[in-house]
């Protein structure tokens, strides 16, 4: 008979493990099922596991590498008896109660874990460009979130990649520091909404390279520059840059999900006017698996307790 638990935590970003520390010091005690580890960013710890300084998440005056910033939340949770089972969860049912978790073989009769609720905080995966440089270069020049990394590139020579709205906001946000930010984009229409390309438009500082493609990211322990080809024309040439930022879209970790909880057109998981709380009762969600807006760490970290919390009052008007 496959274990029951109180409370079951999907995810293992800064929203999954305050939701454990919160549930663990509650007395609930959780299991985190935290994913294994992988190149991109739906590792476990989520995607500070992938970048090097955090100086935005308050409490740390002088910043903190971000793992070991998601060291010392793993090693808050563990402190409170929160049970961190490294796997990947290969399906739910969340169709009936207990909820119905596998880890391993998706196709075996019987779950690995019933859960009385369900926390999902599988977080979002920013879209990469698919080139073997990234994986070297993340964290170390190369971003994927100008609030998070700006700051490091005061006066230096910066490339942004995409033409929807997310590369235009992160390239005027990166006007404030750079020398010159470089937009490259692959077509020579942007996606992005008249605002902000009129916006974009009118910033000085901001620089189009229409039709263009990174073929590569260049340096080897740090960004020095990007291969850029024009696709019309198929020239190439080398630009130097100490910052790269591509803003080509993210993609939430829902695959589990599709078919059992609503989604949003864009992908994200729906919750409850300013709840965690999922369409379906017992089951919360937290982090950037559900917003599609503020996406920080902090705020992650900030609707993980909110779901421990309504966790928690769920399973006691259960009468757990
Ligand atoms: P998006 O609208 O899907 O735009 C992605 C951009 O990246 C597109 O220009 C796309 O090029 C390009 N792209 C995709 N894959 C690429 C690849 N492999 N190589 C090179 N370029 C690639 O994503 P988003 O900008 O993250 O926006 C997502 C949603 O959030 C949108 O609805 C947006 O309006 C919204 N949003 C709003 C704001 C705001 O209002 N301030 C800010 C951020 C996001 P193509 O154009 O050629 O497809």
């Amino acid at each position: 008979m496959p274990e029951l638990r109180n409370v079951v935590i999907i995810g293992s970003g800064p929203a999954g493990l305050t939701a454990a520390i919160y549930t663990a010091r509650a007395d609930l005690a959780p299991l985190m099922i935290e994913g294994e580890p992988s190149s991109t960013s739906d590792q476990p710890g989520g995607q500070l596991m992938l970048t090097t300084e955090v100086e935005n998440f308050p409490g740390f005056p002088d910043g903190i590498m971000g793992p070991e910033l998601m060291g010392n939340f793993r090693a808050q949770a563990e402190r409170f008896g929160a049970d961190i089972l490294t796997a990947r969860v290969t399906k739910v049912d969340l169709s009936e109660r207990p909820f119905r978790i596998w880890t391993g073989d998706p196709g075996a009769e019987q779950p690995t874990y019933l859960a009385r609720s369900v926390v999902i905080a599988t977080g979002a995966s920013s879209l990469m460009l698919g080139l073997e440089s990234e994986a070297r270069l993340l964290g170390h020049g190369l971003s994927t979130c100008a609030t998070c990394d700006g700051f490091f590139f005061r006066d230096q020579d910066i490339v942004v990649v995409g033409g929807g709205d997310s590369a235009l906001e992160e390239a005027l946000f990166l006007s404030r520091f750079g020398r010159t930010v470089t937009v490259v984009h692959r077509r020579k229409e942007l996606r992005a909404s008249k605002i902000m390309q009129d916006r974009a438009f009118a910033n000085d500082k901001l620089t189009f390279l229409w039709d263009t493609v990174v073929d590569d990211i260049l340096g080897s322990d740090r960004v020095e520059g990007v291969r850029l080809r024009n696709v019309l024309t198929d020239e190439v040439q080398d630009r130097a840059a100490a910052g790269v930022f591509v803003a080509i879209g993210h993609r939430p970790n829902t695959d589990l999900f599709v078919g059992q909880l609503p989604l949003k057109d864009n992908g994200y998981l729906i919750t409850e006017g300013s709840t965690s709380r999922t369409a379906v009762e017992g089951v919360f969600a937290c982090g950037d698996v559900q917003d599609d807006w503020y996406r920080q760490a902090i705020t992650a970290a900030g609707s993980g307790c909110m779901a421990a919390i309504d966790a928690e009052r769920w399973l006691e008007a259960q009468g757990h």
